[in-house]
């Protein structure tokens, strides 16, 4: 049965922020009264988010809850009970997001919604939310605002022209995995399609964007964001889709997604994904974004899995390293960054280091940001072996 809300404004975004926020946290039908009751539903919607320049606390909002899709995955999808289905016009959320970001609570807007009339409707009152936003209340600070599957180019181009970062979600590493999660989108046509629109419209528009984003020289970045587990894919084809996108569209960065089982959907008796494997993908795609590895140099077993009980930069330099471990005082920036331990800032220290003098010993290293005890079994001080390693030698 559906259950019918008629919330004011301020009601709504303690109670859409809470929805919103239940793909990651699981299904309310799932808790018990007494924990709900002891939930606190403004704090769900207030989130922190990470930002290059920092963390930053934003508004996670639907525009409505209310969705005609079915993805099989979703608390939302259509026909499922005890979700209230709740939505904003596009004046209240501009005004109640502006109240809000003025007292100091939020300092930036996560918009989604489901989906009502196809993805093109759908995209309308989002869009208008965040052209108020812009233009009555002269907002400019953070704006991330999901393109729904189905909106239209020129609805692509005018969130590229409010918002600073967009999401396209995938969802499924690839047209047959989607099939399996949300059988009514359409991976090609309206996911990638999307992708490219903003890839083509991001580079005709150049620097010259509408100038009412936070950051107007610079064109908004896309993000994406998969679900990990029921649709049987493996590391291998995810982060294959993934690593396409950070080449072919300038993706700045997917998410993995765990799933969780959510009661009353078809998916329900399907099994919750593991927090390392999630943990791993993250691993390796930072390893593919930042520290100069192909998808072929990932530790992948034959079936397409990342170890589990080892970090996959661990796996490959045990696997590559072992017996042929990395000069520090003559290695490459590419070379150090395949060692356990030390990361793109550390390799940075290491090389300035470098042109001081020589580094002698572990000590040297963690004085620069490496981690020493791991990068011991692989490195080399001027043709010695550090004596911490010996033992893992002998
Ligand atoms: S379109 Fe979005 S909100 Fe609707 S069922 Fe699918 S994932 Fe859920």
């Amino acid at each position: 049965m559906r259950t019918i809300v008629k919330p004011d404004a301020r009601q709504k975004i303690k109670l859409l922020g809470h929805l919103a926020g239940l793909d990651c946290d699981g299904d309310p039908a799932s808790k018990t009264p007494r924990q709900q009751q002891k939930r606190d539903f403004l704090k769900e919607a207030v989130v922190q988010v990470q930002r290059p320049d920092g963390p930053m606390v934003v508004l996670r909002t639907l525009q409505t809850s209310a969705c005609e899709q079915n993805c099989f995955y979703c608390p939302f999808r259509a026909g499922r009970s005890g979700i209230p289905r709740v939505g904003f016009g596009p004046d209240e959320l501009a005004r109640e997001f502006d109240r809000m970001q003025q007292a100091g609570v939020v300092k930036g807007l996560f918009l989604s919604s489901g989906s009502v009339g196809g993805g093109a409707r759908s995209m309308d009152p989002m869009l208008a939310s965040v052209e108020l936003l812009r233009r009555k209340y002269a907002y400019r600070g953070y704006v991330h605002l999901k393109i729904m599957p189905g909106a239209e180019r020129a609805q692509v181009e005018q969130a590229l022209s409010l918002a600073d970062r967009v999401s396209v979600n995938l969802e499924g590493a690839n047209a047959k995995r989607l099939a399996s999660l949300a059988p009514r989108k359409d991976f090609e046509g309206e996911l990638l399609g999307a992708m490219r629109w903003v890839r083509e419209i991001a580079q005709a528009q150049g620097s010259s964007f509408d100038r009412l984003r936070t950051h107007p020289a610079k064109a908004p970045s896309l993000v994406t964001q998969f679900v990990v587990g029921p649709a049987g894919e493996s590391d291998r084809e995810l982060l294959t889709t993934a690593e396409r996108l950070y080449r072919g569209v300038k993706l700045a960065r997917a998410y993995y997604s765990g799933f969780n089982p959510v009661p009353d959907t078809p998916l329900a008796n399907a099994a919750p994904t593991p927090a390392v494997r999630e943990h791993r993908l993250y691993q390796a795609d930072w390893l593919l974004r930042f520290y100069g590895f192909a998808l072929g140099d990932l530790p992948f077993d034959r079936s397409g899995a990342l170890p589990s009980d080892v970090d996959p930069k661990l796996a490959w330099a045990r696997q590559h390293l072992a017996g042929r471990p990395v000069e520090v005082n003559r290695a490459s920036r590419r070379e150090l960054l395949r060692v356990p331990g030390i990361g793109p800032r550390s390799a940075d220290a290491i090389l300035g280091a470098r042109r001081q003098g020589h580094l002698r010993e572990l000590g040297d290293l963690r004085a620069l940001g490496a981690v020493a005890s791991r990068a011991a079994p692989f490195v080399l001080f001027d043709g010695r072996r550090p004596p911490q390693q010996l033992g893992f030698w002998s």
